[in-house]
């Protein structure tokens, strides 16, 4: 039994066999075979080696005359592997004495050589893992090729092990079957994780090696509430999974007994909570959990894993959808935010260095403005069928506000010339996710109905952290006193101006955080469906006046880790049973 640590970024408990997504997200199956094919079995491998070695001898070839001999001498460091006795031993005893297929042989035996590579204090030897993944990757090839089997065909529940999912892998697995994840890659707030978060899967982030810990096979349980992945569990510990799922599953009902009662504190002053969806279909969750409406919808979503664009017609059916679910509770429906993490067939066109830092979101839309105008032409059309905003992502400065209101005043004075109706009061806001934006949210606030505050990526541009690199998670919170003060100011400039403003980032639905927010002041939270109830019971277990002075007190700090202690401490006595 080995256990993993790495960050928790959706709660809940799962236990399965493991299917192992290789760099290309195949999956590599454990597969026996019969007595009789051993040897048939052992001249597969032997091919794929060959093959192999012929493909890196070609390509040192190249590199050699392109580039130089040193740099084709690289490929000398796979080829040597690839011949090594020791390998060939290994793997021949896998499919002698185990009767596992080439395949599952030649992963399990390059996977441990990754893991004793990674080991290596010396920095360049740990390196060459890498090239021990290039070679899995090349035998592979050769012995699955083009039966390598997708996540399509599943037919038992599984855990995915893969070194990174992109956002719309994870929204495109199947539920029933994909019980949890844990991945290399990732952090807290990465596009997949907030997906995974949407839709209820356990998932562990930010392991770092947890594709070469696990085979594919292996029983494993993941913790998505304290971050574990543990590998081949005891009997005991299998046992202690049981009991801890169970408990978590009473504390879930218990939750459920709040789902109708309002979000307001102790003294009566109301919190609007809503959810964060990415699909229309999603509504039905947030409603679920006692959701009192929608605060953001990511749009962006309809543009991803498509070959071309989604009609005006496709964006209407998507807010169509989602409106008429929520039955006249209001829906905030942000514009594209697309780049980034997040690509479409047209973020084909650029390759960029600093992609957080480029072409994304609201810079994108302006760039594009047909494609633009057909969403703002799609949420209008659909803003008659229920209360709807708009948003726009990203902002940083003023003209960028004015020319997107600009575009959408075209797009009215459109509409109402072939006499399509809209409601003519729908509110437009901003979100407030940069340094620049809450600074001058003053500014701003003359100029909009409504900020919603993106702490996901106001942590990140305030911090400079990555917040999808799961080398710099330490460094990522929302805590930070920086970000804090950021938030009071946009709060004030808010409240000064008699404009309501939410907090849309996953921070919202962070328990520890809602009572320092809800003192400073914030109008509505919008969250992931799966935390909104311990929020809302956070909300009703303080008064206005409790939430004001911690708000106080947690200003005057001057470290995340004085603020973290002091939140954390408040909370486990505020929820004393969520502690799991
Ligand atoms: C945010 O940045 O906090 C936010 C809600 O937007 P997204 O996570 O989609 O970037
Ligand atoms: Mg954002």
């Amino acid at each position: 039994m080995e256990i993993r640590k790495g960050i928790p970024v959706s709660p809940g408990l799962a236990i399965a066999p493991a299917i192992v997504l290789d760099s290309e997200q195949f999956r590599i199956p454990r597969r026996s075979i019969d007595a009789k094919e051993v040897q048939a079995e052992l001249g597969r491998f032997r091919q794929a080696v060959e093959r192999a070695r012929s493909e890196i001898h070609e390509l040192k070839e190249r590199v050699a005359r392109d580039v130089g001999e040193e740099l084709g001498a690289i490929f000398d460091v796979q080829d040597a592997l690839m011949t090594d006795n020791r390998l060939h031993e290994e793997v021949r005893e896998l499919v002698e004495r185990e009767h596992y297929a080439a395949e599952y042989a030649v992963s399990t035996v390059l996977k441990a050589y990754a893991r004793k590579f990674l080991k290596l204090p010396n920095r360049y030897m740990a390196e060459r893992v890498a090239d021990v993944y290039d070679i899995e990757k090349r035998l592979l090839r050769h012995l699955i090729g083009a039966k390598r089997e997708t996540l399509g065909r599943l037919t038992e529940p599984v855990i995915i092990i893969a070194h990174d999912l992109t956002p719309s892998q994870t929204a495109s697995l199947d539920r029933s079957k994909i019980l949890a994840f844990a991945t290399d890659g990732g952090g807290r707030t990465s596009h997949t994780t907030i997906v995974a978060r949407a839709m209820s899967i356990p998932a562990v982030v930010g392991l770092q090696t947890i594709t070469a810990d696990v085979s594919g096979g292996d029983m494993v349980v993941v913790d998505g509430n304290r971050g574990l992945v543990i590998i081949n569990p005891d009997e005991e510990t299998i046992s202690r999974f049981h009991e801890t799922e169970q408990r978590f599953r009473r504390m879930e009902e218990s939750l459920g007994n709040l789902k109708d009662l309002p979000a307001v504190t102790q003294d009566g002053h109301e919190v609007a909570l809503w959810g964060n969806i990415e699909f229309p279909h999603e509504v039905e969750a947030c409603l679920a959990r006692g959701a009192s409406g929608i605060g953001l919808y990511r749009t962006e979503f309809l543009y991803l894993d498509r070959e071309e664009d989604p009609t005006e017609e496709d964006h209407y059916q998507a807010y169509a959808e989602a409106i008429k679910a929520l039955d006249g509770r209001p829906i905030t429906i942000r514009t594209c935010d697309l780049g980034a993490d997040k690509f479409t067939h047209l973020s084909g066109d650029y390759d960029e260095r600093n992609p957080f830092l480029g072409f994304r979101s609201i810079r994108f839309s302006l760039q594009h403005i047909g494609l633009f105008k057909t969403q703002l032409r799609a949420v209008l059309r659909a803003s008659v069928l229920g209360p709807t905003r708009i948003m726009f992502p990203l902002v940083t400065n003023l003209k960028e506000l004015r020319q997107a209101k600009m575009i959408l005043a075209d797009v009215r004075e459109d509409l109402e010339e072939e006499g399509v109706p809209f409601d003519r009061d729908l509110a437009i806001g901003i979100m407030v996710e940069v340094p620049s934006a809450a600074l001058m949210a003053r500014n701003f606030a003359r100029e909009c109905d409504f900020f919603s505050i993106g702490t996901n990526d106001l942590v990140q541009y305030t911090l400079a952290v990555d917040r999808s690199n799961e080398r710099v998670a330490g460094l990522y919170t929302a805590g930070h006193p920086a970000v804090l003060r950021l938030i009071r100011e946009v709060v004030q400039a808010a409240c000064d101006a008699g404009i309501q403003v939410a907090v849309c980032g996953e921070m919202a639905g962070e328990p520890m955080y809602t009572v320092l927010l809800v003192g400073l002041g914030v109008h509505a939270l919008s969250v992931s469906p799966a935390t909104l109830l311990e929020v809302k019971k956070v909300i009703r277990s303080v008064t206005m006046d409790e939430a004001q002075k911690v708000a106080d007190k947690i200003l005057s700090f001057d470290s995340d880790r004085e603020v973290d202690a002091y939140l954390s401490e408040l909370t486990r006595r505020l929820l004393p049973e969520m502690v799991v």
